[in-house]
């Protein structure tokens, strides 16, 4: 195949980074494979950093993507603790913090994200955290020992795990919310009140509309001041109001950027010898008639991988794989199949309070499904999206309609 004797080199050993040294290998690329990524140790899973790390379930080992053996075993280098500072796209070499030079024939960039700051006064103080890395998650740990009151600023999906974690655990917690509701672009009014409703029952409560004016406190944080007077008590605080792509090293070596790399159907960057994958990446899907999107998702970092192996490995094909996502809140389940936008139709099948689903429409087709402890809608949702099948509103809700049927039916 066409890559050179440089081989191909890999910004960020994450979640994508490590599905795309794998799947080259999967595809028969024989070349050198190299991981370059800033954090300490080998590439990590991070969902379970706001679900079962935090309440012990799991451990740092059970996090890892692949054993330590695995690497080797797969001839990928992995230079862990190395952050990469500069791409020269003449001379196709990236440089890293310690002034080091490293070739490639082609680059990979899987850089993700980093937290969205707080721009409020005292949001540095001792007892604020936040939540992305595992160095995150371990501080954030070992400091939930003994703390009877947490505040989450932010209604977003890691808030609302990380609620639930707390509540699950007996200390009171308040989710704090600028916006009307909680997830008000990820998912239905109708799915994101009946998640909120099952979390206030076990006992999170929300404060929906407020705006967060300070972090209160001198030597620490003792608790979230409100736009109107409250201040919410608290002895520790999780933010999570969103993250910022990554791009900066593109945009500096002259890559279009926007909000994240751009892409293009493939995953290229607008330099052929550089592609984009994961969190960090933009691009084009047939999911969203076409618009560029940006999705932090475990699927699309997997998939997206993927597609950009298969394409150095002499098989290009255009990255259209339905993005899938889930959530897991205390007894919650939440799994979505498909892109939404807050616009589309909501059709309600099952009942809110047990396991239900809600069909999203645009334009009278069917573009997402959200389901509540109802994996099966989920299987089936993937299916029919994958498929471009849609059941009209009406089927989807009524219980009497075989969807499986349906779905297999064009198979
Ligand atoms: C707490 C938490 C819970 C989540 N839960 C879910 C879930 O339940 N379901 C789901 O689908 N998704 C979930 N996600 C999202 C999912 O983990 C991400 O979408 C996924 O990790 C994206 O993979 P990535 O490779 O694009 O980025 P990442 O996995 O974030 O990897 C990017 C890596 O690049 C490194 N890097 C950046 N710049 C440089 C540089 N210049 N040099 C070297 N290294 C660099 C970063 O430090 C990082 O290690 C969760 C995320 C978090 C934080």
């Amino acid at each position: 195949m066409g890559i050179a004797a440089e081989g191909i080199v890999v910004v960020g050993a994450g979640q994508g980074g490590f599905q795309l040294g794998a799947s080259l290998r999967e595809g028969g690329y024989h070349g050198p494979v190299t991981l370059i990524g800033d954090e300490p140790g080998l590439p990590y899973g991070r969902p379970p950093l706001s679900k079962a790390y935090l309440t012990g379930r799991t451990d740092a080992a059970g996090l890892l993507l692949r054993p330590p053996a695995y690497y080797a075993e797969h001839a990928i280098t992995v230079r862990s603790g190395e952050r990469v500072t500069a791409i020269d796209r003449a001379a196709q070499r990236v440089t890293l913090a310690s002034g080091e030079a490293l070739p490639f024939a082609h680059l990979v960039l899987a850089t993700g994200t980093r937290n969205r700051p707080l721009p409020v006064p005292g949001a540095d103080l001792p007892g604020v955290h936040q939540l992305r890395s595992l160095a995150e998650a371990d501080a954030l740990k070992a400091a939930l020992d003994g703390v009877a009151r947490v505040a989450v600023v932010g209604a977003g999906f890691i808030g609302l795990e990380f609620a639930a974690v707390c509540a699950g655990k007996g200390i009171a917690v308040t989710v704090i919310e600028g916006l009307d509701r909680a997830l008000a672009r990820a998912l239905s009014a109708t799915m994101a009140g009946a998640m909120t409703e099952a979390q206030a029952a076990a006992g999170v409560r929300f404060l929906f509309g407020a705006q967060v004016e300070a972090i209160a406190g001198r030597e620490r944080a003792t608790g979230v001041v409100v736009r109107g007077g409250e201040t919410v008590p608290a002895d520790l605080v999780l933010v999570g109001i969103g993250v910022l792509p990554n791009q900066d090293l593109a945009e500096a070596a002259g890559l279009a950027v926007g909000n994240g790399i751009a892409a293009d159907a493939m995953l290229a960057t607008t330099d052929p010898a550089i592609s984009a994958i994961g969190d960090c990446a933009a691009h084009p899907s047939p999911h969203a008639d076409g618009a560029r999107v940006r999705i932090e998702s475990v699927q699309n970092a997997v998939d997206g991988a993927r597609c950009v192996a298969a394409r150095l490995t002499g098989r290009p094909a255009a990255y259209t794989a339905v993005p899938w996502f889930w959530s897991d809140q205390g007894s919650l389940k939440l799994q979505i199949a498909g892109l939404s936008t807050p616009a589309d139709d909501a059709v309600t099948r099952g009942t809110p309070g047990s396991g239900f689903s809600v069909f999203r429409y645009r334009n009278g087709r069917l573009s997402a499904v959200e389901s509540l402890n109802r994996p099966a809608d989920h299987m089936i949702a993937r299916r029919l999206l994958q498929a471009g099948l849609s059941p009209t509103p009406a089927e989807a809700a009524d219980p009497g309609f075989d969807l499986k049927a349906f779905a297999l039916s064009a198979a």
